[in-house]
């Protein structure tokens, strides 16, 4: 083994929480090694709508929106029904908002906040870069990481294991080059693509397709925990359902918000599309031969443009133009009469929906549609971390020199699907990062 000099800090991924960390850590002055398999640009981070939460944002003052920590915090204990660390989401919904104003204020980006509503969140604050993409965020990251004086980046290596000495970590293994630095910050991701954890945690989405980029093969978790680190709820997971059937992308969060219904191959609705899209994964896989049409209107469609996946999704040729019930029957082979029967149906319910959605604004010809499916799109569960960052131990310890942060540490989502909220992923992977870069920084 070639040992390289000393860094500050090891980031291990240069996907959300990596980037986040090694940019903060570099700009108080720490020499970072940023790590990343591939090139930086398949993380999920890049496959991400780049929406991420944050609450109490300069950004969201702009915009007259009014939002705190604990008006976040309600919202995270309300959708994951009393499944959360408040350790832990007192450290995302206080950091995030910080996150939001060092990428806003050192790293120069131009942040909004996003005007479609998505479930889950009682106050806007999915903040954004102008295309809404996280290919967009991704790269203006990268570019940023690749300028930042003190941190130096390596693509296209991988971390294949942690140097070790007497329980503390001592830096990061790469093939047969050893990388030492006084902190490693597992930032890998989860483990979405690792079937047999898949099957032991959340054995109803074996099978289901992964949208995720990045390896996610839950190395990071295993590490961590064979150093003693603490998992929290690794049942937890972000589901998806407005996968194109193509399996390369989606239609995006915000169409069944703005007024979208769902049908399956009989031609019938078969749940409250308002939901959201985590848990509405499992409902789609759930119909006949696991797929469904999203059926929405020119208006609709005209909305969600400003989405970058969504965009993506239309450039690819997945979404279909109908000028009425029988072409849309047609386009997708589904029987017509039952269509237009459902059709009439949910103009007619109103508040009588017998889904128990919310009444909303009707959907209208000329259609707008695409044939989706559901999907597993990233882990939620992983280490217990401090407000530092910090990898925990269950009696409160520390596991010397490990950082986690992102898809390898815990998030705010419970258990199953349903306590994910659109925005959380990311305002964990940022908070986290950014905590993680000041524990570098603090004491490099
Ligand atoms: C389709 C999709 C859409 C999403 N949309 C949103 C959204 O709009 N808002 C939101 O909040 N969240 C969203 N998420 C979740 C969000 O993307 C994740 O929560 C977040 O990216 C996690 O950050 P991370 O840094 O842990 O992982 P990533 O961003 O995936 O970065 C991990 C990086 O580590 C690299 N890596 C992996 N293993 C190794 C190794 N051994 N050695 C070196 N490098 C390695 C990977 O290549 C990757 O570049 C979405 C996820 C998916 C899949």
């Amino acid at each position: 083994m070639t040992d390289s000099p000393g860094y500050d800090a090891i980031v291990i991924g240069a996907g959300a929480a990596g980037l986040l960390a090694s940019l903060r850590a570099a700009s108080l002055g720490a020499e970072v090694l940023l790590l990343d398999d591939a090139a930086g640009d398949s993380s999920n981070l890049a496959a991400s709508s780049g929406l991420f939460s944050a609450a109490g944002t300069r950004t969201q003052a702009a915009a007259g929106i009014t939002d705190s920590a604990a008006l976040w915090a309600a919202d995270i204990a309300r959708k994951t029904e009393g499944a959360f660390d408040p350790a832990m989401v007192r450290i995302v919904t206080t950091r995030a908002a910080d996150a939001a104003h060092f990428l806003a204020d050192t790293i120069g980006l131009t942040l909004h906040v996003a005007t479609i509503p998505v479930p889950g969140h009682s106050a806007a604050r999915l903040h954004a870069t102008a295309g809404e993409s996280g290919r967009e965020m991704a790269a203006l990251l990268m570019a940023a990481a690749q300028a930042m004086p003190g941190l130096t980046v390596l693509k296209g290596v991988e971390a294949t294991g942690l140097l070790t000495e007497h329980g503390a970590v001592m830096g990061v293994q790469t093939g047969s080059t050893g990388y030492r630095a006084r902190w490693t910050l597992l930032a890998c991701g989860g483990f979405a693509g690792n079937d047999a954890m898949i099957a032991r945690y959340m054995p109803e989405m074996v099978g289901a397709h992964n949208i995720g980029l990045g390896r996610n093969d839950g190395r990071a978790l295993a590490w961590g925990e064979a150093l003693g680190g603490a998992l929290l709820f690794m049942e937890g997971y972000q589901g998806q359902g407005h996968v194109t059937v193509d399996g390369l992308g989606r239609l995006g969060p915000g169409l069944t918000s703005l007024g979208a219904i769902v049908v399956n191959a009989r031609g019938e609705r078969f749940a409250d599309e308002s939901m959201g899209p985590s848990e509405f994964g499992a409902f789609v896989l759930a119909q006949p031969g696991g797929w469904a049409v999203e059926v929405f209107d020119e208006a609709m469609h005209q909305s969600a443009m400003s989405m970058g996946p969504y965009r993506e999704t239309v450039a690819r040729g997945c979404v279909v133009k109908a000028v009425d019930a029988a072409a849309l029957a047609a386009a997708f082979g589904l029987p017509e009469t039952a269509l237009s029967a459902t059709l009439a149906a949910y103009h007619d319910a109103g508040p009588q929906d017998p889904f128990g959605r919310a009444p909303r604004r009707p959907v209208l010809p000329p259609y707008r549609a695409a044939k989706i499916t559901g999907g597993m799109a990233h882990t939620q569960g992983g280490l217990r971390v401090d407000d530092g960052a910090r990898v925990l131990r269950a009696d409160g310890t520390v596991v010397a020199g490990l950082l986690a942060a992102g898809g390898a540490a815990a998030g705010v989502s419970g258990r199953g699907a349903a306590g994910y909220i659109p925005g959380n992923g990311l305002g964990q992977a940022f908070a986290l990062g950014l905590a993680a870069g000041e524990t570098i920084a603090a004491q490099g």
